[in-house]
């Protein structure tokens, strides 16, 4: 008899233009190439609904998406602040919630990643390029496709991260994104930060189940990159 796979709950995309919800393919390829089952979660969810997603499912990845509404983490709209989901903030601030209740791994990728962070308390910047300076600016929104990195990351030793990276200093990443961590919530650490100082990844090490967020994105890496495809066969092994 074969092992039941782990099933792996993912947070869908949404379009707020025509309200259809979608999840690019990557994702659920990635999650099934480290053996988990990969389910689609609804963007509509009742609070009953999320607790029963919580018997249902071994893991929660928080996948990437739209800006996340300022006024969650405490600020006016930047001038430079993209479009919000205001359904998908409705859904994974309560998802969250709700997995790190029931002690489940939680993987956060791009948009992910600045879950994470405001929903435990921390705050981002809102426009990179704008809220920042830096002596040689890094193109965090790539100009070429994803599956070709465009900048490192230093990764912080001792770290979940560390760890599965095999303990390199650092990794060569791909980048789609404007926002980023600006001040870690309480409790998360910083794992990995790029040579222009932009927040890279965080964990929370007193979390007793993996915990990790990313801010860019392995699920276009996995299949020509070790520590890329690390990153999902240690998020699944913890969903075992
Ligand atoms: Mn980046």
């Amino acid at each position: 008899m074969t092992q039941k796979k782990p099933i792996i709950g993912i947070t869908p995309s949404h379009n707020t233009e025509n309200n259809d919800t979608s999840l690019r393919p990557t994702y659920p390829k990635a999650i099934a190439a480290a053996g988990g089952l990969p389910i689609l979660l609804p963007l509509e969810c009742s609070d009953e609904d999320i607790k029963q997603f919580m018997d249902v499912c071994d893991g929660f990845l928080f996948t990437g998406g739209p800006d996340i509404n300022p006024f969650l983490f405490g600020e006016d709209t930047h001038l430079k602040c993209g479009n919000i989901s205001a359904a998908r903030d409705h859904l994974e601030f309560r998802l969250l919630s709700a997995a790190m209740d029931a002690g489940k791994p939680i993987f956060g990728i791009c948009r992910g990643v600045q879950v994470l962070n405001v929903g435990l308390g921390g705050s981002l910047y809102q426009d990179i390029p704008s809220q920042t300076e830096r002596e040689f600016p890094i193109a965090h929104q790539q100009p070429f496709y994803y599956n070709i990195p465009c900048h490192r990351v230093n990764i912080v030793p001792n770290t979940l991260l560390a760890s599965i990276c095999q303990d390199e200093t650092q990794i060569a990443v791909n980048s789609s994104h404007h926002q980023c961590v600006h001040i870690p919530a309480p409790g998360l650490v910083v794992s990995a930060v790029a040579p222009d100082g932009i927040i890279e990844a965080v964990e929370k090490p007193d979390y007793p189940n993996f915990f990790l967020g990313v801010q860019w994105h392995p699920e276009y890496l996995w299949d020509r990159d070790e520590a890329a495809m690390g990153l999902f066969q240690a998020f699944v092994d913890a969903c075992k």
